[in-house]
């Protein structure tokens, strides 16, 4: 048989196939993913702070948001990485949420959180609840599991018993720690040392420790949730901004992923996690101008003070406050982990 031209191009390609180098690994189509936390902001001085105290926190501030890093990295979404983020803030006594939460005139606890999905604006909140162990996961299950977006008080804990969370007795949440700092503000309070359950003083130093977290997810979804003890010495059923969707925690896909953490009254009144994005939406700023814009103009001349930890869409990221210091962490895509205390660092 006589061997054609034809053939001896084949083989030349074939074997050219063979030698050639194998084709480059095909680059993952997964977008970027993004997780940033706070676990509170208010009146944090290195003078008031050991070396035993902070690091206490920064490796708390960590650990939680590692947990929900590996779960975005691994295609997990926002949601999952957001409650088990909280959920770890939640049962560390260094934070006003969950296990640490401080407690109410009464000397009870009474707890709030709320979740929002950036995708489907879906919300979910509990306010003034006394026995769920871990609130954010109540306001996820009031979100999927009921058709409201906000429940209260009693109501609230049975219904997240009847959703099988775990439920516990209050003196799981007392802590040394805070009902020492209720005697302290009550003792003042006696002392006539604040003249009115307004003074300044008194409220901004009362309520360290909220925890919130906002994540970018691997789909490209945006979602935020917050989770407080509110206030010590809090009476009347009082109820923060962290319960309320829009003031204290606010998701959309087409902006930012926003949580707070402040004197609750100024940020209800500023309605902070909405007016950022807002700002984005509306007039096109950046996740850091709306965020600085809200934070330094809109709450500060009111009065309030506290910080926002926010994401937008993209993974670019926020963490605006008007007080010395934020307890705030943060991950980027490629995993760079960042955690700071005091607004100068
Ligand atoms: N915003 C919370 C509240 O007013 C407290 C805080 O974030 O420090 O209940």
């Amino acid at each position: 048989m006589k061997f054609k031209y034809s053939n001896a191009i084949l083989l030349f390609i074939i074997i050219l196939g063979c030698s050639s180098p194998p084709p480059k690994e095909v680059t993952s189509k997964k977008k970027p993913v993004g997780i940033v936390i706070h676990g509170g902001a208010g009146t944090i001085l290195r003078e008031n702070m050991t070396t035993e105290i902070e690091d206490a926190y920064r490796k708390a501030l960590a650990n939680a948001i590692k947990i929900g890093y590996d779960i975005l990295k691994n295609g997990g979404s926002g949601q999952e990485a957001v409650e088990k983020t909280i959920n770890a803030m939640e049962d560390s006594a260094l934070f006003n949420a969950g296990k640490g939460a401080v407690l109410t005139a009464k000397e009870t606890i009474e707890l709030d959180a709320s979740f929002m999905d950036g995708a489907t604006l879906d919300a979910g909140a509990i306010s003034g609840v006394k026995t769920i162990k871990n609130p954010i996961s109540a306001a996820i299950k009031v979100m999927s599991n009921s058709p409201h977006v906000m429940l209260s008080g009693e109501g609230a804990d049975q219904f997240a018993s009847e959703q099988g969370l775990e439920i516990v007795d209050q003196k799981y949440f007392f802590t040394d720690r805070r009902i020492n700092s209720l005697k302290r503000v009550k003792e003042a309070e006696q002392n006539d040392k604040i003249i009115s359950s307004l003074d300044e003083a008194f409220l901004r130093n009362n309520r360290f420790g909220t925890v919130g977290c906002v994540v970018l997810d691997s789909e490209g979804n945006l979602a935020a949730g917050t989770s407080t003890g509110g206030m010590t010495n809090k009476k009347w059923n009082r109820i923060g901004d962290a319960p309320i969707i829009g003031a204290g925690t606010y998701a959309n896909n087409n902006t930012c992923a926003i949580s707070a953490t402040g004197w609750g009254e100024f940020f209800i009144r500023s309605v902070v996690a909405h007016d950022i994005s807002a700002l984005m939406e509306y007039k096109g700023l950046s996740i850091q101008e709306a965020s600085r814009i809200v934070i330094h103009e809109k709450v500060a001349t009111l009065g309030g003070d506290g910080g926002i930890v926010g994401i937008d869409n993209q993974g670019n990221v926020a963490m605006e406050m008007n007080t010395p210091g934020m307890y705030r962490a943060h991950i980027d895509n490629d995993g760079n982990l960042m955690v700071k205390i005091y607004k100068d660092e």
